[in-house]
This record gives C-alpha cells, structure tokens and sequence, in this order.
C-alpha cells in the first residue's frame, strides 16, 4: 500500500487506520463535548491538535508535504466537502470531514465543490486518492491513466497546483528527512543537513498565488 502513496516516500509511515485512529481520538473528545458536532474548533484546540495531526504522520492528507518544512501555522484543518455542502453548516464539522492539509492544498482548494463519486474518489483519508495520483520518476505527482481525461480529476489537479515544481521540492525535502534518520546516513548528516536547508530556502520562496 504504502509504495503506491504519492504522499509518501520510502522513509514515510503510511496512511493507515486514519479512520480507526479518528474514532479513538473522536471518543476522547465526546468525555468533554459529548454533543458537539462541529469539531473543527475542538481538534485546534492544544490538548487535542497534537493527537490529530498525529493521525496524519504530520503531513497534508492531499500533497504529503511535511510540517516539518514549513512554518508550524502552515498546517490546517480542512473541511474536506465544503461547508455550503451542508444542509446544516455545522455538519461539515464532523470528525470524518476534517483533514490535515498544508497552507496551500487548503488554500487553493478552497470551495472546491466536490460532488457524486468524487466525494469518495478525492477523499483523503481512504486509499482512493491513491488510485488517481501517483509520484513520478521526476518527483512530481501525476494523475493516473484511468483519469486521465477526467475533468473534474484535472479541475482538482490544476486548482491545486499539484504539477507545480514546489510539489516536488516538498517531495525532495521530505525524502531527505527520511534519509537523515537513516543509520548509514551518519557520516554524511551534516552534508545532508547543507542541502536541506538550501532547498528550504528555495522551497520557501515560492509564492503560491503567482
Ligand atoms: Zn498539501
């Protein structure tokens, strides 16, 4: 499963059990909230924040990008189906249809209105997503042959820039993570470290919006 993820790298724990994790974190805030339903302030909130991004290795859910490149506010919740989707606003609040995504996925997303089979087809948490993207030789995210000429797949595809170079510089950054952890690495962390923080530089510099 885990070599077929886009978002992830070779040194990267997979995307696994999101949804079982999501219930356990979910029965721990229910002996605080027990009627809540919209949890996107709750899951912000300190005591619980470090628990749900966990859910996520810490990474966006759609890009893969690491919170450890990027500003420590750079990382998000998101209403995954927006929330003018609902019949009740407060709906969209529901553990289910929070996702960790970085400043820009969530950004540029936006109010992506997403409809019928891709609600299930772009959900982040489920291996679906994985069947539509996939990481090139180059680095770079690729949408899969079979959707090729999908166009709601291309409108999400273009919307969230996922073809842009800082997608793979995001890619390259955290495969260096990975391998600075690596033992055999040792020798050369410092160098490593050099290179990291060049492409930091270089990663940092990019204005989403232009
Ligand atoms: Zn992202």
């Amino acid at each position: 499963m885990d070599k077929n993820d886009y978002r992830n790298t070779t040194y990267c724990e997979s995307f696994e059990l999101i949804k079982v994790k999501k219930s356990q974190l979910l029965s721990e805030i229910r002996k605080e909230h027990p009627r809540a339903i919209d949890l996107y302030d709750i899951v912000k909130e300190e005591k619980h924040k470090n628990k749900y991004y966990n859910i996520y290795n810490y990474k966006c859910s759609y890009c893969g990008a690491s919170l450890l490149n990027m500003p420590r506010n750079y990382m998000e919740v998101d209403h995954f189906i927006n929330k003018s989707s609902f019949f009740k606003a407060s709906e969209a609040g529901k553990m289910e249809n929070l996702v960790l995504s970085c400043f820009a996925c969530n950004r540029l997303k936006s109010s992506f209105l997403l409809i019928g089979k891709y609600k299930e087809l772009l959900f982040p948490d489920k291996e679906k997503i994985m069947n539509v993207f996939f990481r090139d030789n180059n680095y770079g995210i690729k949408i899969k042959k079979n959707y090729e000429k999908d166009l709601k797949i291309n409108e999400f595809y273009n919307k969230l820039l996922l073809s842009s170079e800082f997608r793979k510089l995001d890619f390259l950054l955290l495969n260096l993570d990975g391998l600075s952890k690596d033992p055999k690495a040792k020798k050369i962390k410092e160098k490593l470290g050099y290179i990291k923080a060049k492409l930091l530089e270089k990663r940092n510099s990019i204005d989403i919006y232009k």
